[in-house]
């Protein structure tokens, strides 16, 4: 018992430690994670998660369910709302498993689809190792345009006229500008394809439209994780228009890949939803302006960012050239010790060996505790000397002192 205590206490302790290093010590620069309103934490740890939620609102298989019944339609009626979607599938655990529903919705194993290479910031998912690949599907690379870090778009007609793929995705862990999702729909059209929008990390953004809603563009679906620019809960989420996909991912999700589902889950997703109805539009539209704040800045101090085009990025997110630093991976960890966390992304450039060339920037959660672009001067100065000096450890006292001025969430309800 004194052991379980012990190891009961020292996870107590673990969880306050990451609230310092994430909340106190360390600026968050990684576009992948956000800090949640604190309406939607506390909904996670209010026991509704532990209880039942299979089958249908009004016909659940287990009873004393009709508030999570509740709970379940307005996140669902929310999701829809805030994304323009006539359906929303909120039962999905991961912006991962979003990803495997929508190629079972769309694909059968042996299927081809064209997905984004990582030197476009393709994610595993839609590649072999990942669940495109373990659902047994065959992934062709699309061809790369460095002019936007997107695909290129005739090199991808001829791929898919000669391949004839029953999916083509768009979408990445890095988007600077948008993608041509009009162009690839009518490539995808011309075969006999559907497209698939990966929203993982522009979702945020295109909730607060500061960048065009892929749905209206004409993607079929779009798959979202919830945690990082959209800054709700670990969790997925799946949008569409297309009422026969809506009717297959309803069947993948429930009897297909889940039962009871996290209920709490979506009670936070609410709640998070609901600041995007209320702050969205100015939420998204600082974030794009900070990440532009600071990637000027950057450049301002000599740093090497990635141009795609005339300018670092028209979205929340952006990178720099590794490669002085011995590579993405390597910045991260010379920024971690001076308190900036960040990781590794691929750019199409030379490869650096043995680590990633990029190094990806991005700032929901910046801007949820309220840095705005006068800051990024003097972020950009710190930055620089994290990824050049000697000893960044020497500048995490600085740099955490400064952080711990920034206490207040913004837009959050
Ligand atoms: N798709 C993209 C483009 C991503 O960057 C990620 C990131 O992890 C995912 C899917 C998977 O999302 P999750 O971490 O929610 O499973």
């Amino acid at each position: 018992i004194e052991d379980a205590d012990a190891i009961a206490a020292r996870l107590e302790t673990l969880a306050e430690d990451n609230r310092r290093i994430h909340e106190a010590e360390c600026f968050n620069l990684n576009p992948a994670t956000n800090v949640m309103n604190p309406r939607a934490e506390a909904l996670l740890a209010s026991g509704i998660g532990s209880r039942p939620s299979l089958g249908y609102p009004g016909d659940k298989y287990e009873m004393g369910l009709e508030a999570i019944e509740e709970i379940e339609v307005i996140a669902a009626e929310l999701a829809a709302e805030i994304f323009g979607a006539h359906y929303a599938e909120i039962r999905v655990p991961s912006g991962a498993i979003a990803n495997l529903y929508a190629f079972m919705a769309t694909c059968r194993p042996g299927d081809t689809i064209i997905a984004p290479p990582a030197s476009i910031g393709g994610h595993v998912t839609h590649h072999a190792p990942g669940c495109a690949g373990l659902y047994g599907l065959r992934i062709l690379e699309a061809p790369v345009n460095r002019d936007g870090y997107t695909v290129d778009l005739e090199g991808l007609r001829a791929m898919a006229q000669a391949e004839k793929p029953r999916l083509i995705t768009l979408g990445a862990s890095l988007n600077l500008f948008e993608h041509p999702v009009r162009e690839v729909r009518a490539i995808a059209d011309a075969v006999g394809a559907k497209l698939l929008f990966d929203a993982a990390h522009q979702c945020g953004i295109i909730a607060g439209g500061a960048w065009k809603n892929p749905l209206t563009e004409g993607a079929h679906l779009m798959t979202m994780s919830t945690y990082k620019s959209l800054g709700g809960p670990a969790g997925g989420l799946i949008v569409t228009n297309e009422a026969d996909l809506a009717e297959r991912l309803d069947a993948i999700a429930f009897p297909g890949m889940t039962a009871n589902f996290d209920a709490a889950k979506s009670a936070a997703l609410a709640i998070t939803l609901l600041d995007w109805r209320v702050y969205g539009r100015a939420y998204a539209s600082q974030m794009v302006a900070v990440a532009q704040a600071l990637s000027s800045a950057l450049e301002a101090e000599g740093l090497p960012v990635f141009k795609a085009r005339d300018t670092a990025t028209q979205s929340h997110q952006f990178a720099l050239e590794a490669a002085a630093f011995g590579g993405g991976q390597a910045a991260s960890k010379r920024l971690r010790l001076a308190g900036f966390l960040a990781c590794g992304i691929g750019l199409p450039i030379d490869p650096v060996a043995g680590d990633m060339n990029g190094l990806r920037i991005g700032t929901p959660e910046l801007v949820r505790w309220g840095v705005t672009p006068e800051d990024t001067p003097r972020m950009a100065a710190l930055i620089a000397r994290a990824l050049r000096g000697n000893d960044p450890g020497t500048l995490l006292p600085e740099v955490s002192q400064w952080r711990q001025s920034f206490d207040q969430l913004h837009y959050v309800i």
